[in-house]
This record gives C-alpha cells, sequence and structure tokens, in this order.
C-alpha cells in the first residue's frame, strides 16, 4: 500500500459503514490500485440525533479517489444494503450491479430522486449471474433471506477468492427463490476460498434461524384459531416470502387479503414485475372490506416497528379506515429492531387498551429471522472452509463473537475489525494496517452534514439544557429570553434578574474592556447563564447578541 492508501499488489478490505454496528452497509475491496464497493446502504435513527431520521456511511475516503473505484455491486434490497444509492451513487459516478429485482427498487429511487439518467444501472442475471469489475470477478450466489433476492458475491482477486455472504440463512423451505445448494457451496469451498466476509447478526442465537415454510404453519393456526375475528397481520413489506405465504393463508383460510401500507402496495408491484408472487390473491379495497363480515378479511399492514404514521399505529389510534374492535387479533410477524422498543410498546399498548387481541413471536412460531444463527454459520465454515474470517454486519459484541466462533471452528485466522480499519487479507498475515476517516452523516431537513456537526451538537444540547438569549441594547439595558427552562411562573422573576445581573456585571468592566465587544459578550453571557443556574439549576446554552445600531460603550 502507498501512503496515500492506494492497494499495491494486495488484497484489502475497507468497511466504512456495518461495521460496528447494523445497518449502512459500505465495504470496500482493494487491489491494484483499483477499488470495488459492495453494498451502499443506509440506517435510520434511533431517535440520537434529534429531528433526523436517516444516517449515512461517511465516503470521504472514497470520494477523494473516486477516480479509482471500478463499481458497486449491491447484495439485496434491504435499506441498509441499497438506501443510500439515490444520495451518493451519482456523485461517485461509477455503475451499479444488482439482479432484477433489487435492481428494480433501486431504478425506482433513482427516479424518485430525478436520477435515472445519472447513474448505469446494470442487471444482472439473478441466478448466478457473472460480472467483471476492474481486477475482481464476481458471482451472484443465491442464499435465503427474508427478502426476495439475496445473493452473496463470490469474488475472485489475484490473490484468492473472497465469499461476501452479504445477509443470508440456510433454509430448505425458503417459499420464495431457489437458494444455492450444499453441494455448491461444498464445491466452492474444495476450491478454495481465501477469506469469508461474513453476517454477524445473529451470532448469539444459539438455534438455526428457522423456515420460511414452518412460518405458514404457524401464521395457519393462528388466523385459523381466530376463526370469526378480523386479523391484521404486520410485516416487513420487503419479505416476499412472507407475504406469498399470507396470500396462501388468505385463501385457506377463505379470507379475502386487504393492503395497508403504500411501501407494501410497491413491493407486491415490484415482485409481481419481477415474476413474484403470481398467483398472489387479488386484493379488496378497505371499503369492501369494512362491509364483509369479520371472519372473512385479513389485513396486511404496516407499522409493526412501531412507526407513528404507519397504518398499524392509526388503526391502534382508531384513525384508519380499517378498524379493528374489541376481540379482533394483531399478528406480529416481524421482530422487534432493536431501539424500537418503545415506539412498538406505545402502539401495542394502544391496541391492548381497546381489547385488540396480539400475538408475537415470542408466543406462536409467525416469524423467523432472515440472518444465520450459530449453528448455521458454523455450517457454512465447514463447507467453505476459508483460510480467514472477517466479520461484518453486526455491533462490535457481534463481530468479536463470531470471530470466536469462527477459530473454535478451525478457520486458521479472523479479522475482527471495524469501520476505518483497512486491512490487508493478501499477501501475508491479514490483518489491519492502517485507519481512515469514517464517520457517520445524517439528513437534516434536505441538507447531508456530518452526525458530529454543529447544528446537530447544538440541537442536542438546546434540547438537553434549554436556551437563554440575550439582546445587548444601548446604554447598557438587556433584553433576556429563556427557551425551555423550567421556570414556570418564575420566567418573570428570572428575567429582571439576569438583566439587573448583566448591567452588575458591565458595571464592572474596566478601561479597554467597557468597549471590547468581544468581552461585553462574554460578561453578558456568564451573568446569564449564573442566573439561569440560580433559578432552574440547568446551565443553558446562552446566545448573546448586539445589534448592529447598539454598538455602545457600557
Ligand atoms: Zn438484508
Ligand atoms: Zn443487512
Amino acid at each position: 500500500m502507498k501512503k496515500d492508501f492506494t492497494p499495491e499488489d494486495e488484497l484489502l478490505f475497507l468497511a466504512l459503514g456495518g461495521s460496528g454496528e447494523i445497518g449502512m452497509n459500505v465495504n470496500l475491496y482493494g487491489c491494484r490500485g483499483r477499488w470495488l464497493m459492495v453494498d451502499l446502504g443506509m440506517s435510520f435513527s434511533g431517535g440520537e440525533y434529534p429531528g433526523v431520521d436517516l444516517v449515512f456511511a461517511d465516503l470521504e475516503f472514497m470520494e477523494e479517489r473516486a477516480d479509482t473505484l471500478d463499481g458497486i455491486v449491491l447484495t439485496h434490497a434491504h435499506e441498509d444494503h441499497i438506501g443510500a444509492v439515490p444520495y451518493f451513487a451519482a456523485d461517485l459516478g461509477v455503475p451499479l450491479y444488482a439482479t432484477p429485482f433489487t435492481a428494480d427498487l433501486v431504478a425506482r429511487k433513482l427516479a424518485e430522486a430525478g436520477l435515472t439518467d445519472e447513474v448505469e444501472l446494470n442487471i444482472i442475471e439473478e441466478d448466478h449471474g457473472k460480472l467483471t469489475v476492474g481486477p475482481f470477478t464476481i458471482t451472484y450466489i443465491p442464499l435465503a433471506h427474508s427478502i426476495a433476492e439475496g445473493n452473496a458475491l463470490l469474488i475472485e482477486t489475484p490473490f484468492g477468492r473472497v465469499f461476501h455472504t452479504g445477509d443470508w440463512k440456510l433454509d430448505d423451505d425458503p417459499i420464495i427463490g431457489e437458494p444455492t445448494t450444499e453441494e455448491e457451496l461444498q464445491a466452492i469451498g474444495d476450491e478454495g476460498v481465501l477469506a469469508l466476509v461474513c453476517d454477524s447478526t445473529n451470532v448469539f442465537n444459539p438455534a438455526p434461524s428457522g423456515s420460511e415454510g414452518a412460518v405458514h404453519r404457524g401464521l395457519l393456526e393462528e388466523v385459523q384459531r381466530h376463526a370469526g375475528k378480523r386479523v391484521l397481520v404486520t410485516t416487513f413489506a420487503s419479505n416476499v416470502a412472507r407475504l406469498q405465504t399470507l396470500g396462501d393463508v388468505a385463501r385457506e383460510t377463505g379470507r379475502e387479503l386487504v393492503i395497508a401500507g403504500r411501501s407494501l402496495e410497491r413491493i407486491i408491484e415490484v415482485a409481481q414485475d419481477n415474476g413474484y408472487l403470481e398467483d398472489f390473491p387479488e386484493r379488496v379495497d378497505w371499503d369492501t372490506a369494512m362491509k364483509l363480515p369479520r371472519g372473512e378479511v385479513l389485513i396486511l399492514a404496516t407499522g409493526g416497528q412501531g412507526e407513528p404514521r404507519a397504518a398499524l399505529a392509526r388503526v391502534a389510534e382508531g384513525t384508519h379506515p380499517l378498524e379493528l374492535t374489541r376481540g379482533d387479533v394483531v399478528l406480529f410477524s416481524s421482530r422487534q429492531i432493536p431501539g424500537n422498543e418503545l415506539a412498538i410498546g406505545l402502539v401495542q399498548n394502544r391496541l391492548a387498551a381497546r381489547g385488540i387481541v396480539m400475538v408475537t413471536d415470542r408466543q406462536s412460531e409467525i416469524h423467523v429471522s432472515g440472518h444465520p444463527g450459530r449453528p448455521e454459520l458454523e455450517t457454512l465454515y465447514g463447507w467453505l472452509r476459508p483460510e480467514i474470517l472477517v466479520p461484518v454486519h453486526g455491533e462490535m459484541r457481534h463481530m468479536q463473537e463470531q470471530a470466536r466462533v469462527g477459530l473454535g471452528c478451525g478457520i486458521p485466522d479472523a479479522v475482527v475489525q471495524a469501520n476505518g480499519d483497512l486491512c490487508r487479507l493478501a499477501p501475508g498475515k491479514p490483518g489491519k494496517i492502517a485507519e481512515v476517516r469514517a464517520g457517520r452523516l445524517v439528513l437534516d431537513g434536505d441538507i447531508i452534514v456530518p452526525a458530529d456537526g454543529d447544528a446537530i451538537t447544538m440541537r442536542r444540547r438546546m434540547a438537553r439544557d434549554g436556551m437563554v438569549i440575550v439582546v445587548l441594547g444601548k446604554g447598557g439595558s438587556a433584553h433576556v429570553e429563556a427557551i425551555g427552562l423550567p421556570l414556570d411562573e418564575d420566567e418573570g422573576a428570572f428575567i429582571a434578574e439576569a438583566k439587573a445581573d448583566i448591567a452588575a456585571a458591565f458595571s464592572k468592566l474596566k478601561g479597554p474592556a467597557r468597549s471590547d465587544r468581544a468581552e461585553i459578550m462574554e460578561t453578558a453571557r456568564l451573568a446569564a447563564r449564573r442566573a439561569a443556574a440560580r433559578w432552574s439549576g440547568k446551565k443553558p446554552q446562552v446566545r448573546v447578541i448586539i445589534p448592529e445600531d447598539a454598538e455602545t460603550r457600557r
């Protein structure tokens, strides 16, 4: 590697997102002066950034050397793998590659952003499609996951082959798609795998993820158990196999299917355009559904993560045209994404208060994960027999644990890395060789800014501490305003005292300090802050303003 991080005669790996967190996956492979990007995902803010919904990996490292990037290969269509495409792909200026279902969803995102002509999007055959990007030859290896067209990538490099799993599980009854067989994965292992770059999400799960086919039985039983009641099922819209299952369950239980939520409508449309959900039942509209006997309706709704504007939250509030009443049933055919527990709890409490029966994946087998539990990881290690394990797609504790499991299974080397750790996979002993800039960006309103930048930092402080504004007038007078301080009826008294304190502090200024603008502002700031602390016990942000026409000696 040259000093400017140009890969030389070597194979480098660098995560800019998704290693040390679950979400916003961005992985880079470097070889002989060129880079390949795998996935360009985003995360949803769990409230840690006030006023922000979307979080992105900081791509500065790649943007600064964009002329050495040859392409972006997308494994599958989950937002943590494609969500950042509309925000960054045009600037990176390289071709994108994806299988048809993924490409269709990406194309819609690009169209919505008005970028269709700005980004080259190439569709790769979904069954073992192959492509060459710079020094890398890539084969898509279909694996089961919780979305149509989940793929690993087999990346051939001059230094050996990397098996980049993407998100995966083992499922002998996946309902949708044909995952690569054990025999084929064994054969890939026979030919030699240098590095396995692998999903760590569920490494702490001691059991296998379970089959989508079993979910069919679980959902069918639950819907049958609640004959005569209106049943609403909420699931991740992108889980096409689950939608297929629910369509089948509706038919098998003699219920009409009704859809609530735009993301569900969109996925059904994209799936059908790409040859999935071909025998999915016709849907009835909301009016028709509400006129049917209660036991003849199955509602598919978004909002299982507690999203406040989604269909389920509105059903729970009683503000949605689709109504549930005492004794009706909501099935949560999804898991709680960490960080969403409070929002989900809020919706569930509203439903409970109205006497609506809820069933989650803890009471009944109505959901399985799309990520491998430890037994599946161990099975894949045995098939592929890699020389190096690189855990990704996990928080540090998940990745560390996967390394431990992998080494325990006899993999000779494991590289535990985090976003920004530049690692050499070959030649020589694999490991971290340098640290590059990696960070987070947030979409704040219409602007993408650093997550640790001034705007977010100040907004956090204001949210925590409140704010006092001091406007200095002529002759030492001051106007004081308190925002977000717990003063109530004491506010007037606080303001009077803050003004008096400011005037008193000015009177102590001596000589040149009396006309030093910075000195005056700092004096006023400290006086107002001390007054606020005395009255409220809080130390608010204080902004001091001197209007131009008020410039004067104190
Ligand atoms: Zn995924
Ligand atoms: Zn993922």
